[in-house]
């Protein structure tokens, strides 16, 4: 009896695929779109300021509607599927918790209040559940509150984006940073972030997007 309740309520309330109208079983995506999902990634390496930054999407199609979804629409059960991907795409061997720490692209603490989370800090923890790395949302901050970026051009994020961050070298581990953002399009707040903990001496760094535009 209580099973079948508890069928009924799954039935009930169960939503369905993300992407698709199957259902998903306790998830936010179907395991059919999480294989598709997974099989059209593929990692690509950009260098921004000579440090290796590597993508596994282009943002369109279902990878626009997941990061969107992540970052406007409070679905952070998504972030769960986004960090499982990349890590099975990247494999977990590439993430040590001895060697390496992540760092999410800061959120101005205005824009955290009114957006209420940072989408990057939640994907963040979840390759950190998964992978055992720590976050490190200390080191740098953001002290300005920057324009969005999609309607400046090149030059223009570069002056946005000026002195838009603030690095506190008593937070650094001396590991390896991976530098996390959801999408680099010019390259632009991460090469900021790179010349700002490069003025600190900080220099092992790499980098981590889920999409390239
Ligand atoms: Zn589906």
């Amino acid at each position: 009896m209580l099973l079948l309740i508890s069928n009924l309520l799954d039935y009930i309330f169960h939503k369905k695929c993300y992407f698709c109208t199957e259902r998903a079983n306790k998830r936010i995506i179907c395991d059919k779109c999480y294989e598709k999902l997974k099989a059209s990634g593929a990692e690509r390496v950009k260098t921004i300021k000579g440090v290796s930054i590597k993508g596994y999407y282009f943002y369109k199609g279902e990878v626009l509607k997941l990061i969107r979804g992540i970052k406007y629409h409070n679905k952070k059960t998504l972030a769960k599927e986004i960090a499982g991907i990349i890590v099975e795409i990247a494999g977990k061997e590439h993430f040590s918790p001895e060697k390496t720490e992540i760092i999410p692209v800061p959120m101005h603490h205005k824009r955290q209040q009114k957006r209420k989370y940072n989408h990057m800090e939640i994907l963040a923890g979840e390759i950190s559940l998964l992978t055992g790395c720590r976050v490190n949302v200390d080191l740098i901050k953001r002290v300005k509150n920057t324009l969005p970026q999609y309607n400046l051009n090149q030059l223009e994020r570069r002056k946005n984006l000026k002195d838009a961050f603030r690095v506190f070298p008593e937070f650094y581990s001396g590991k390896t940073l991976v530098l996390f953002d959801d999408i680099s399009t010019t390259g632009a707040t991460l090469e900021v972030m790179i010349e700002e903990l490069r003025k600190h001496n900080i220099r092992n760094i790499t980098g981590l997007v889920i999409a390239f535009v």
